[in-house]
């Protein structure tokens, strides 16, 4: 298939000082998990960004000096000569492809407080840390000041060596920089400090002294935030801030422009839209004639080409669209924009950085697995065998499954006994605000409905002899999981018997199938990640007066990983919802819940009429295990047997990315006689040869 000419806008390249991009596809900095702790990780993933048609790629966020160390968040570095040659690794990979290679060359200030290095933290002024670690940073004086432009200078040097093309002044998301510009954050006194001209005096060094040291060869970019968070809803940008853009404007040779709110900048889909920063930052370009970028979520070439065209931005930036498909660029340039892998929104991706553990995705399985496994997004190895599969359940385990057992060429049989496929997905993306959710499903069925070696079978409930007669050579099971009512969860670790009467205790799967409680209800939430504000949501737009009660000190406390928990608790605030933390539902007797405090056990009293358990969920594996017992049968009379397993839910109840990476996994792994397990190799010190 050819392009699209209304996409051409998008291939157009674009120079950036002296270094010129292939095409407007540009791949922002984002963290991984991964970083200097495991560079041929991250090396490995960024090459594939490239070889999925990004203009540019670059690096997550990157200590300039030991000073700025961020455990256990894991970021790169470029303090010597072993990480030159570790992010040579990266660089090499990305210019293979005829990208360019950027580098977001970092100063944590009271951003981090550097926890592996133990050297004091530098801030504009003596300040808490950003994470609330007990570390005040050491107000930086001049003589700080000048070191700390030496070492940009020789990381920016480094940087060059290590073979980057782009090199960034990173004067945003709260770290030292931002704390220089801020008019807030910035209380000095001296030459550093008070009037514009002497906020802005620090970066304006850093991109002078950077294009001294390398700007013949490297361009230089700045990421800053549009507005300063002082602003209104109605008029967001501060003076302030829209001046200190017109005083810096020709100074670099290119603006990533992102906005103050982190939590909106990458807002999941539950309360954030595409193209949202589009109403702060659109201003930039008509102050400046040097490339913009920005992000916002694009999965659409129509938005970014209306981006573009309509001089919002001059490149389309991304992190997450490029996480859940590396190879969004050469889909819209050979036509195959109905490939694309849409993001869902989900920020599973930024668990990685949270927990410094590497990068997933919901909607790639491969991504974080490029260098460990091999796998790649869009390449599998074809089928060894003329072997049949029975995939039974067609949720995001059995829908992955199918899909890429169906890209490797085998026969495969998809039984789904509902009359819709997509199972969890299609249900929880019903939900408030996770419509986007269903592109879990949309994506998979889009790309099985072209492949004439897959069968799907709705509305066929199997047992194990209706299994078994298909006579497939394997059969995986992929039936999910069932929310419990009997309150076994982290707070209760055995069944609790005082949760009665049963017509008047729900669970979420109750909620998704349209069984409502009348009145009010009391949303018990032991699971700590969305659902149980969600169906709290739900309940209220169904008029039920609804109280959340949770153990943890916060509503959905897990939402920290995916830093969606602010939003979630004021959406549940400005509901009405009452909120009680730090309690547990010991007794429900159809018209009062017993709660008691975690800390002191003291017990209160709430009025209720129902009961919503959010607390564990149950396996569907009793199909597995049947057949697993007639497969045992068979075999001691001899009788031909197909290899089975279970993934995804059934297995162990887990994130939608799990079931997703379960499916994949299995069809990955599947060989003539079964699936053979693989642990993957394991990145975990780099030593430079
Ligand atoms: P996962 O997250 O592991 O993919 P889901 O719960 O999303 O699991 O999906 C499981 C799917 O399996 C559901 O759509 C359900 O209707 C289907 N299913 C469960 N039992 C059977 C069965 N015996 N035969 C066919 N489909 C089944
Ligand atoms: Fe998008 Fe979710 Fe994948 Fe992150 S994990 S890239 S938010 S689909």
């Amino acid at each position: 298939m050819s392009r699209d000419t209304r996409y051409d806008i998008l291939f157009e390249p674009v120079r950036i000082g002296p270094v010129e991009a292939k095409n407007r596809f540009y791949q922002v900095p984002h963290c991984n998990g991964m970083g200097s702790l495991r560079p041929r990780m991250v090396a490995e993933m960024r090459g594939i960004k490239a070889e999925g048609g990004w203009g540019v790629v670059n690096t997550e966020y990157c200590s300039i000096h030991p000073s700025s160390d961020d455990l256990p968040h894991a970021y790169a570095s470029l303090w010597d000569q072993a990480d030159i040659k570790a992010h040579g690794l990266m660089t090499e990979k990305v210019h293979e492809h005829g990208a360019l290679a950027g580098v977001e060359l970092w100063v944590g200030g009271a951003g981090g407080a550097n926890l592996l290095t133990r050297e004091v933290p530098l801030g504009v002024t003596s300040a808490p840390n950003g994470h609330g670690h007990p570390f005040q940073t050491r107000p930086m004086d001049l003589k700080d000041i000048r070191m700390l432009r030496r070492w940009h200078r020789d990381a920016a040097l480094r940087a060059r060596e290590a073979g980057f093309d782009i090199v960034y002044i990173y004067a945003t998301h709260m770290y030292l920089l931002s704390q220089f510009l801020s008019p807030e954050t910035n209380q000095r006194s001296d030459e550093y400090g008070g009037s514009m001209e002497n906020r802005t005096r620090l970066v304006r060094e850093l991109i002078e002294e950077t294009k001294d040291a390398i700007g013949d060869t490297c361009a230089i970019a700045v990421r800053m935030s549009a507005d300063d968070g002082t602003g209104t809803p109605e008029q967001p940008v501060s003076e302030d801030r829209r001046e200190m853009f017109e005083l810096l404007a020709e100074l670099p040779d290119l603006w990533d422009v992102n906005i103050h709110n982190y939590e909106h900048e990458m807002g999941v889909s539950r309360f954030v839209q595409e193209a949202s920063l589009e109403s702060t930052m659109s201003y930039v370009k008509s102050i400046t004639s040097k490339p913009v970028v920005s992000v916002g979520r694009f999965t659409s070439p129509d938005t970014m080409v209306s981006q573009v065209r309509r001089g919002i931005v001059d490149f389309i930036g991304a992190a997450r669209p490029s996480i859940a498909d590396p190879f969004i660029p050469l889909k819209i340039a050979e036509g195959r924009q109905d490939d694309i892998r849409e993001c869902i929104g989900c920020n599973i991706c930024y668990t990685g950085d949270s927990l410094s553990v590497p990068i997933r995705c919901t909607q790639n399985p491969t991504m974080g697995e490029e260098w460990r496994r091999g796998w790649h997004p869009e390449r599998i190895e074809r089928k060894s065998t003329d072997a049949t599969i029975l995939v039974v359940g067609s949720g995001p385990a059995g829908l992955e499954a199918t899909r890429a057992l169906g890209q490797r060429g085998y026969d495969v049989m998809l039984a789904e006994a509902s009359t819709e496929l997509g199972g969890r997905v299609t249900r929880e993306s019903r939900l408030p605000g996770l419509a986007e959710w269903a592109r879990v499903r949309n994506y998979r069925v889009h790309q099985i409905q072209t492949m004439p070696n897959v069968d799907i079978f709705l509305d066929n409930h199997l047992d194990a002899d209706d299994a078994l007669s298909i006579g497939a050579d394997h059969i995986v099971i992929a039936t999910g999981a069932k929310w419990r009512a009997d309150g076994f969860g982290l707070y209760h670790s055995k069944p609790c018997p005082d949760l009665g009467p049963a017509e008047q205790v729900f669970t979420p799967d109750d909620i998704l199938a349209g069984r409502l409680p009348q009145g009010r209800a009391l949303v018990f939430d032991d699971d700590h990640y969305y659902m149980g504000s969600v169906i709290a949501e739900a309940l209220v737009a169904q008029g039920v007066e609804v109280c959340f009660v949770t153990p943890e000190n916060m509503v959905s406390a897990w939402g920290k990983m995916t830093d969606e928990h602010y939003q979630t608790q004021q959406r549940l605030i400005q509901l009405g919802v009452q909120i009680i933390t730090a309690h547990g539902l010991d007794e429900f007797n159809g018209s009062s819940a017993s709660l008691s405090c975690v800390y002191t056990q003291q017990a209160r009293q709430v009025e209720t009429d129902a009961v919503v358990l959010v607390t564990s969920r149950t396996p569907n594996d009793g199909l597995y295990h049947e057949i697993a017992e007639k497969i045992v049968a068979a075999t001691a009379e001899d009788a031909p047997v197909p290899t089975l397993n279970k993934i995804g839910d059934c297995d162990a109840p887990a994130i939608i990315a799990a079931a997703v990476y379960a499916g994949h996994r299995y069809a990955r792994e599947l060989k003539a006689d079964g699936v053979h397990h693989d642990v993957g190799r394991q990145d975990k010190v780099f030593v430079p040869d």
